[in-house]
């Protein structure tokens, strides 16, 4: 049926109704959810290339919600960031990613490494001073910096606030290591990249999932790659879903893979039990 001008308005702000209730209801319940600590952490394996073993992990939150189950971090990560909780939440991840790397470092390998996302309202003036926390936290537990990895994306890159670069070399200089998440998607600055020092380079999962479909995204992916180890970064590949992506990528020189091929984000324990199992 044809549908009038006024019932597509009334539709509209029927939606955007919709959307500004469900923002509210979102907001009350993460002030509930830091206060209780319910917000989770899960690991997604990442893989070396050369052999195959599970070596480091990216840490995502996880939202439990009563009445739907878990929601995704793309809907609520912005609605922390629109309301400061994104502080507080990015610092209940990192203390649970210490007690996991406490047991990890013991139980699998002392090198072994987690990254967590920061993203740039992380880094700025007024927000926790992480870039102090952070390393006495990891101090307190004996555990060493350079067992964790911070990724962020280009755009905290092109950030020129002093504060923002501040903070960077404060982790930078204590040992904390940092990867370009999302390579590729942004407005990639290679004047930028070229100037930070990042131990790794992540390419996003839009150019792994065409890469034997689109003959481009496997000269571009080849070309990352070699950019990336003439700047001393390790590469890791995101988004591997087959046996096939995974081959190829290791056959163009990628270090790392992580993707569903192997595992989805997992809940600890899940991941001591898959580790447990791959390892055989
Ligand atoms: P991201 O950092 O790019 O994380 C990778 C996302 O890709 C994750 O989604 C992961 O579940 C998904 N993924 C992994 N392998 C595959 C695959 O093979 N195929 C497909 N289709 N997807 C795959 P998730 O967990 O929903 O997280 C979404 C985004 O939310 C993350 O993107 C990150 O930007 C943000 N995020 C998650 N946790 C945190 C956090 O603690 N702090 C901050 N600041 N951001 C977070
Ligand atoms: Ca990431
Ligand atoms: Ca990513
Ligand atoms: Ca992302």
């Amino acid at each position: 049926a044809k549908q009038t001008g006024r019932s597509a308005i009334h539709f509209f702000t029927q939606e955007l109704h919709n959307e500004i209730q469900r923002t509210r209801y979102l907001k009350t319940a993460m002030q509930q959810a830091l206060r209780d600590h319910s917000f989770e952490v899960f690991l997604q394996p990442i893989v070396r290339c050369s052999d195959s073993r599970c070596v480091k992990a990216e840490a995502l939150a996880r939202w439990r919600l009563p009445e739907e189950g878990f929601i995704s971090p793309a809907e609520f990560i912005p609605i922390a960031e629109d309301n400061q909780f994104i502080h507080e939440l990015g610092h209940q991840v990192f203390t649970k990613v210490t007690q996991m790397l406490n047991q990890l470092t013991k139980s699998v390998d002392p090198d072994f490494q987690i990254s967590i996302n920061k993203s740039g309202a992380q880094f700025v003036q007024g927000s926790l001073p992480t870039h102090r926390l952070w390393p006495m936290a990891m101090k307190n537990l004996r555990l060493h910096n350079q067992n964790l990895v911070i990724e962020i994306t280009e755009s905290v890159l092109l950030d020129t606030a002093e504060e923002v670069n501040n903070r960077i070399n404060h982790f930078q200089k204590a040992g904390f290591q940092f990867a370009i998440d999302d390579f590729g998607t942004g407005y990639s600055s290679f004047a930028y990249l070229a100037r930070f020092p990042a131990s790794f380079l992540k390419i996003d999962r839009q150019f792994i999932q065409q890469i034997h479909s689109d003959q481009q995204m496997q000269v571009l992916c080849e070309a990352m790659i070699a950019m990336a180890h003439k700047m001393d970064m390790e590469v890791v590949a995101e988004g591997v879903e087959t046996n096939e992506q995974f081959k190829l990528l290791n056959s163009l020189g990628c270090d790392y893979c992580q993707g569903f091929y192997f595992s989805k984000p997992l809940a600890f324990h899940e991941f001591e039990d898959w580790l447990e199992k791959s390892a055989n």
